[in-house]
């Protein structure tokens, strides 16, 4: 099998954050068949042979939209437990 294909370069628009930070980290072993899609922002994932809805930032539902000035104020979920022996 192949490896995939690893593409550092193209700047794609966020579906989710409408940021241009989105990166291709992954090609399908048989080519040109889909692409992997990351935004380093929100961390949002997609690949190129989902839905519009969720490939797209204008058919994007808003209420999964997200404001990446507003990162800091989500929660961690699950939250981060204190270290064992700590304190
Ligand atoms: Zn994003």
């Amino acid at each position: 099998m192949p490896e995939p294909r690893h593409d550092g370069d193209a700047a794609l628009e966020c579906p989710r954050c409408s940021t241009k930070a989105a990166r291709i980290v992954a090609r399908s072993p048989v080519p040109d068949v889909w692409t992997m899609h990351l935004c380093p922002v929100c961390f949002y994932s997609w690949r190129s042979t989902e839905p519009d809805y969720a490939t797209k930032a204008t058919a994007l539902a808003p209420r999964f939209r997200i404001d990446p000035d507003r990162l800091e104020e989500g929660a961690s979920v699950p939250g981060v437990p204190p270290l064992l022996g700590a304190g």
